[in-house]
This record gives C-alpha cells, structure tokens and sequence, in this order.
C-alpha cells in the first residue's frame, strides 16, 4: 500500500470559487490564472473546474501548450510575455497572446516572422516596479508597438501591489488612467485582491472599497483555489470560497506520553501531563511546512488540534487529546475539508508557518499522489 497521504482536487469548489469571480466583477472577462502549474494543482486536474473561464494565462510556454493540448482553443495569455525570439515562432503557432513589458520584447516582435499579427498585452509599471513601462515612457512604447505588421490588437495591462492591503489601489488606478485615457484597447487591470475588494458596490463586497477598478479582463489566480488574498483580515470562509484542495492524511501510530516526554528533532515539545499523540505520514517532503511551530492547527477525524513538536521530512506528530477514539488509521487533515465538511484553511497553516496560502498549494510536492473528485 502507498503511504496513504493523498492531495484531493475538488473540481466542484474550483467552479464554485469562478462563479465568486464572476458575481465579483460581472462585467468582466475572467482570465483563470494557472501558473505554477495551476498554484501547485496541476493544470490538468484543474482544467474541467476552470474551463467556464474565458482564459487562461500563465508563464510558460510549456504550460501553454499543455493547455492547448487540453483542446482549449480561446484565449491564453503569456503573463511575463516572451524570453526570447524564438518563443514568438511558438505564440504564432499556438495562437498565444502575450504581455509585451520591456523594449527588448518589442525588438523580437519586430524581426519576427508572422503571417498573422499577434495579440499583445502592453503592460504599464503603474508603481509595482517589477515588470512594465513606466508611466513617462508607455505611450512611446504603444506607438512603437502600434506601428509593428506584426501586432494586432493592443491591450493595456497593469498590475496591483497592494489590493489586498491598506494602501489598496487609488494612486496605480490613477495613473494608469491618466496616461492611458485615450488609447483605445481593452484594460486588464485586477488580481484577486482586486476582485474581491475594489469591485462593484452592488456585488455587496462586505467593506467599502476605496476605489472601484473597473477591468474588461479580470486575473483571478488565489481566489479560485480558495484561499483569501487578505487573509487574516478576510478569511476564505468569510468571502464564500471553497477549498480547492484538500491535503490528507492517516495516523500511521500513536504513542502515550509520559510528563516529560518530549516528541520529534529537538525535543522541542515537552509534555506537560501525561498525553496521547498520534503520528501523521505528512512531512516537509510532501509539502508540509517544516516551518510550522507546535501548536499549528489540524484535523484528526474532522476535529480541530494541534501539532506537536518539530515536523519532520516524513512525519508530524499531533495532540490527540481532543479527539476522543483516534488512533491507527484515522483520517487527518493538514488543510481543506475533511470528511465530516469541517474545513481548516490553508490560510491558517500558512499564517502558523509565516507564509501565505500561495506558497503552500505551490509547494506541494510531487511524490503526493492527486486524486481529482466532483
Ligand atoms: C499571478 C498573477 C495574478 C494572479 O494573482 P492572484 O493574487 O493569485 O489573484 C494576476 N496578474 C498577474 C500579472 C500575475 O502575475
């Protein structure tokens, strides 16, 4: 038998999660962010909960044509555009749309060879500073890129440092506007934060935005793996997401502890009475955080506990005080929904561990096996 440790992709919360976008910015059209492989998902399990979206954009090309290989045939956007000219050979072939952020990238386009003119993604650096035009020299660059036989449609794109904090997004929307006002072409402008917290008043989002972005094209990555990119001013309970993923696993011993004992490397957790605590086949070899203290919060049999000591490369230890009947075999969960429909965030484990939910999904490793449900 495998170790009986097993991620579950729950197509029906991904789907869900969607149509949260969509009653978010209901005017939009909704790129399914699948980078990184679909946040540590995998691209092809996520592909039946995500293919609603009216695209998909990510980085690789590699991951493009999986897509493509997948049978979609509307759009695909390359988010950090092409690496070099030959990439370009592949957007034609593919029918890629791509984003265009340095002067370089206008280079290639203009030696490449094409019949048929590409779809590009102009992007601004409204204030980020990692990609894009600066706001003094983007219009010079729309023209260069205006003026190529080799692009099609222009569309405008930026991107948002903080929608998920307090600065939020009023001084980048201000100066995309101001330099953008009148050029023609579609705006993609919103990550999740941005969806869930600058969108319509009338989608009642629960705080008052300080500014409404308004966006033809919507990048939702986070959000539709459900984890709240505010988190823990938000959790994704609270915006009415589902968890994409579920990471489970089995006690595979238990072992009763005497005042004093301590568990794992370290001996870093000390008992303070006497205890039971099971062991759990999940370690830093699967995914797990080695990161996360004692006292991180998990499932056993659906109830909420703790971790116990350090985590190991293939193992953890948790406190099974509170779950009375838990031994060999039973079910635990690291984070997602166990059996019982109690869920534990991701969020949480990431906060335990000094991260965010991203890095976790996007660190699951790949010796866990996948199983893809409804
Ligand atoms: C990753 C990414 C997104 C999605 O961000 P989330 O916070 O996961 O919604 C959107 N736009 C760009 C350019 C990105 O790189």
């Amino acid at each position: 038998m495998p170790r009986p440790i097993q991620a579950t992709i729950h197509t029906e919360a991904l789907r869900h999660n969607l149509e949260r976008v969509r009653e978010a910015a209901p005017d939009a059209r909704v790129w399914a962010v699948v980078k990184a492989n679909a946040y540590g998902h995998g691209i092809e399990r996520v592909f039946e909960g995500l293919r609603g979206a009216d695209g998909f954009a990510l980085l690789d090309l590699e991951e493009a044509q999986r897509v493509r290989a997948l049978g979609w045939r509307g759009p695909i956007l390359l988010l950090e555009g092409v690496f070099e000219l030959r990439d370009l050979e592949l957007c034609s072939r593919l029918g890629l749309w791509h984003t265009v952020h340095c002067d370089e990238q206008i280079d290639m386009l203009a030696t490449h060879k094409t019949n048929v003119p590409h779809r590009v993604f102009l992007k601004m650096n409204s204030g980020m500073n990692r990609l894009g035009f600066t706001p003094l020299r983007y219009r010079a660059a729309w023209t260069r890129l205006n003026a190529l036989p080799q692009v099609d449609e222009i569309s405008l794109i930026t991107h948002f440092s903080d929608a998920d904090g307090a600065r939020g997004v009023a001084e980048q929307m201000a100066v995309f506007a101001a330099v953008t006002q009148d050029l023609p072409g579609e705006r993609s402008l919103s990550n999740s934060a941005a969806i869930l917290r600058h969108s319509l008043p009338a989608t009642g989002a629960h705080q008052p935005p300080d500014a409404y972005v308004a966006s033809d094209w919507v990048r939702p990555g986070i959000v539709i793996y459900g984890s709240a990119p505010d988190f823990p001013e938000n959790s994704a309970a609270s915006w009415r997401l589902q968890p994409g993923m579920t990471l489970a696993s089995k006690i595979i011993a238990t072992q009763d502890l005497a005042t004093g004992s301590s568990v794992g490397y370290g001996s870093n957790f000390v008992a303070e009475q006497p205890m039971r605590i099971g062991v759990v086949a999940c370690g830093y070899a699967d995914g797990y955080p080695r990161a996360c203290p004692t006292g991180t919060p998990i499932l056993v049999n659906g109830v909420r506990t703790r971790t116990l000591g350090r985590v190991s490369m293939d193992m953890l230890a948790v406190d099974l005080t509170p779950v009375a009947g838990a031994g060999f075999g039973s079910e635990v969960t690291l984070w997602g929904r166990a059996a019982n429909g109690v869920v534990l965030g991701i969020d949480e484990v990431a906060q335990s561990a000094g991260t965010v939910g991203y890095e976790l999904m996007c660190a699951l490793a790949p010796r866990v096996s996948v199983l893809v449900t409804d």
